[in-house]
């Protein structure tokens, strides 16, 4: 395989992608539609609080080991920062009650046992649920585990929401199952928090960019890939708008685009149809001493509050009921939760809201059967993003193991001797 490498679309999916392939020792190109990589994980400077953040925030479980061998290969692992246990802090809005999730290490579950580290309010046998939804394939997740009560209210269901982005009860089980098998189903060394203090980008996407240069492959911005010359069963071209690259026998090309765009430049594919948004509410101020990195809220718009030197920062997931409501309602309504929660005060301080509309694909049974293979019909052809068949939700450990299951289409193989 001495041919090059074409990596369309220079988010998660693709960076991963051309770092495999770099490693592997074949050439690579990375085509980026804009004028920066990371896609929908990203930081940048935003003019009305005055800091650089994220679009949203981005929380990794130590669980996430695709994710943290890619950070730890373009040398930024140690940019992720956590909490030395795997400790969940939740503050409920209505009841004004704080307690801490504490998973013990090991997979035996004793935490569930023990009344300071469980959910208040649960018994122990409240937990088997969680076992009957790793074997429950691909139903909706009401249909498997009662969707009420403590357990669901003060840790599944802001567990699931945050990593299902969609609905829990009207979730896919399965999706559910992965994330439970590689997270809390292997102990609390799986489930330690890891957050981007210094932003995404200086985790997951300049490192990589760096690092690709660095090993002699090319990244190109602003460079969007507008038709593929589809032939028989190969890729015989890329164009770009003024430039066309035609293939030669051995290139071959990995489409790492959202969904949304695969489905126009091969309309052929199969894609999730239906996305859901996320909002993120971003405020200039100096935490609390003693905030944790991560407090869960529960009875909310606010979700997660995550902790920063310069700010909090606030996601609210499967967000579509609050797409049109206005921006200075939903500030204020944030920051006064926030205020709550963590004992913060006073007026509303310079902030931003970034609502992203499409920021995952909606995760239930249906769309997940959607999701195509990283392999196509056309030999040179691969596909690469969250939504393709990953068995994961759509998450950066996703979007990443399908930069890894692409990549792997195209390496030179393994000698067995
Ligand atoms: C607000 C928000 C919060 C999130 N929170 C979390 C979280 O807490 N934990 C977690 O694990 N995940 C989270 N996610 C999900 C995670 O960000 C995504 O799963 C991941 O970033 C997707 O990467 P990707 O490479 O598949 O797609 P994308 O990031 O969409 O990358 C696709 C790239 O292709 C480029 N492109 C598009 N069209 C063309 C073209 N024609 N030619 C060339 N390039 C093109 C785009 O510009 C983009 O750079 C969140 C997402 C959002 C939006």
């Amino acid at each position: 395989m001495a041919g090059t490498v074409h990596i369309v679309g220079a988010g998660l999916a693709g960076l991963a992608a051309a770092v495999r392939l770099s490693q592997a020792g074949r050439a690579v190109v990375v085509h980026e539609a804009t004028g920066h990589a990371g896609g929908r994980c990203r930081s940048y400077h935003d003019r009305a609080t005055g800091l650089h953040i994220d679009n949203g925030n981005h929380l990794l479980l130590s669980g996430n080991r695709d994710a943290l061998a890619y950070a730890e290969t373009i040398g930024a692992a140690d940019r992720l920062t956590g909490p030395a246990e795997a400790a969940f802090p939740f503050h409920d809005l209505a009841t004004g009650e704080r307690w801490t999730v504490r998973i013990n290490d090991g997979r035996l579950p004793w935490w569930i046992l023990d009344s300071a580290s469980r959910v208040p309010g649960t018994r122990p046998a409240d937990y088997l649920g969680l076992a009957r939804l790793l074997f429950a394939g691909d139903r909706p997740i009401g249909e498997v585990i009662a969707c009420e009560g403590p357990l669901y209210d003060r840790l599944l269901a802001p567990l699931l929401v945050a990593a299902l982005n969609t609905d829990p009860p009207v979730a896919s089980a399965a999706l559910a199952a992965a994330i439970v098998r590689e997270t809390l189903g292997k102990g609390g060394e799986a489930c330690r928090p890891r957050i981007a203090v210094g932003g995404l980008g200086s985790v997951f996407v300049e490192p990589a960019v760096d690092w690709l240069r660095g090993q002699g492959a090319t990244v190109n911005f602003t460079h969007e890939l507008r038709r593929l010359e589809l032939v028989g069963d190969r890729v015989a071209a890329l164009v770009f708008g003024a430039d066309r690259i035609d293939l030669a026998a051995d290139d071959a090309v990995i489409l790492a685009v959202p969904a949304w765009i695969a489905a126009v430049l091969v309309p052929e594919i199969s894609v999730p149809q239906t996305h859901r948004s996320i909002l993120n509410t971003h405020f200039r101020v100096r935490p609390p001493a003693g905030m944790p990195p991560l407090l869960g809220v529960i009875g909310g718009a606010a979700e997660w509050i995550f902790r920063f030197a310069d700010r909090v920062s606030v996601t609210t997931s499967n967000a579509d009921r609050f797409m049109r409501e206005p921006r200075e309602l939903l500030a204020e309504i944030v920051w006064r939760e926030v205020c709550r929660a963590t004992g913060l005060d006073g007026p509303l301080p310079p902030w931003q809201i970034v609502r992203e509309r499409r920021a995952t694909f909606a995760a239930t049974p249906e769309e997940d059967a959607r999701r195509p293979a990283a392999a196509t019909r056309w030999q040179n052809l691969a596909l690469a993003g969250d939504w393709t068949a990953t068995g994961l939700p759509a998450t950066i450990e996703g979007a990443i193991r399908s930069g890894n299951a692409a990549a792997a289409l195209f390496q030179p193989r393994r000698s067995v001797l």
